[in-house]
């Protein structure tokens, strides 16, 4: 098959991590007889360097052509002083409004070569295979802002199609798994999530009989996420509570590096990225975890492309490598050398080769 795969390095580790994950693509178009053209864009403070604005015409353009965008991270201490005019950060929020990805999947999967890498005990990771579902571009992120110097205000509105068309995703995707979703929300305090939970306990029971329900508060979820991770299938939820959420479901998987994720709205499109940011603290030092990076490739080769085997191909490549010890210094063993970020890239390739 032939694409066009937009590539938006962006800021930090950004620009590391993604040309480990374009490699790592074009083995794949090598060894199945893909063409993949890459095309760069500017975005983030990159692009407010070059061109005053952090999601620049040439860059909106590149997203409305290409079948699928790999980003890697924006942001960095460079552009975040407080009365900055623009910042990194809004380029992403432009982003994801402009390409109708209003669906965050975000996938947490534990693998025993990493139990060690995390905070937690062996007997709460075994088994955990989760995919959170988080809402993308409504909720309190895009509500009306106002700020004085002694009060501020950020509104949090959802309306019916934003929260059904979510549902409707993490319905259509629980089918492909486990058949379990658990709706959370806040809905003791909160009328959008009152809302919410209204429509999940209409909508799904209705429209995926085949799948099991369950509703949870948000701050019981923070807590079963850590005390039983295996019982979950599919996890649904608004913008905020699912940002929250899946940082701390990244523990589980041993680091932030690790985990992949893609926005997805109604069509094949997709962005693609991994769920850390620019890593100011590491940029530079060739330290950073290029496996989020290539993960977030793979399910771009399964969502956008509909290239399950080669998308499986790359996630048994990554995990292959860590277990056979090439591992960046977040996941790194006691007592052993890290890998840089091309070494592990490396490493991953080897997986790959041309049959
Ligand atoms: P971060 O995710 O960049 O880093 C948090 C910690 O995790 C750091 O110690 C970092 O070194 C480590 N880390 C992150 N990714 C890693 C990787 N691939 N390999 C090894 N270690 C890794 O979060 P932060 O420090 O809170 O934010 C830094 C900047 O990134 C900020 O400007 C923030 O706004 C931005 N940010 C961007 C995105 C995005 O582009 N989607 C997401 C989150 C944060």
């Amino acid at each position: 098959m032939e694409a066009l795969i937009g590539v938006l390095a962006g800021d930090g580790i950004g620009p590391e991590v993604t040309a480990e994950a374009v490699r790592v693509l074009e083995a794949v178009a090598a060894r199945y007889g893909h063409r993949f053209d890459f095309r760069a864009g500017l975005i983030g403070g990159a692009a407010i360097d070059a061109t005053g604005s952090a999601f620049p015409p040439g860059t909106r353009l590149l997203c409305a052509e290409a079948h699928a965008v790999l980003l890697g991270a924006v942001g960095g201490p460079r552009w975040s002083s407080p009365d900055a005019p623009v910042r990194p950060e809004q380029g992403l929020l432009d982003m994801r409004a402009a390409m109708g990805v209003y669906a965050n999947l975000r996938p947490v999967v534990t693998h025993p070569a990493l139990y060690a890498s995390s905070p937690l005990r062996e007997a709460r990771l075994a088994g955990v295979d989760i995919l959170v579902i988080r809402e993308l571009t409504g909720g309190i992120y895009f509500g009306r802002k106002e700020r004085t110097a002694d009060s501020a205000t950020d509104v949090c509105t959802y309306s019916r199609a934003e929260i059904e068309r979510v549902l409707r995703m993490a319905g259509r995707l629980a089918l492909q798994r486990r058949r379990k979703i658990t709706s959370i929300d806040k809905a003791n305090v909160l009328d959008t999530s009152r809302l919410w939970r209204a429509i999940a306990g209409e909508l799904l029971p209705r429209e995926f009989p085949q799948v099991q329900v369950e509703h949870l508060l948000v701050d019981a979820a923070a807590m079963h996420l850590l005390s039983r991770a295996a019982d979950f299938d599919v996890l649904v939820t608004e913008n905020m509570f699912g940002d929250i959420l899946t940082d701390e479901a990244s523990m589980l998987t041993g680091s932030l590096g690790m985990l992949p994720s893609a926005a997805l709205g109604d069509g094949l499109r997709g962005l693609y990225e991994p769920i850390h940011g620019s890593a100011p603290d590491i940029a530079g030092m060739a330290k950073a975890n290029p496996c989020g990076a290539i993960l977030s490739a793979a399910m771009l080769l399964r969502h956008s492309l509909g290239l399950e085997p080669e998308a499986e191909a790359v996630e048994k490549a990554v995990f292959e490598a860590i277990e056979a010890g090439h591992r960046t210094a977040d996941i790194a063993l006691p007592g052993a050398r890290p890998v840089s970020t091309h070494a592990m890239g490396d490493a991953v390739l080897r997986g790959l080769k041309p049959h």
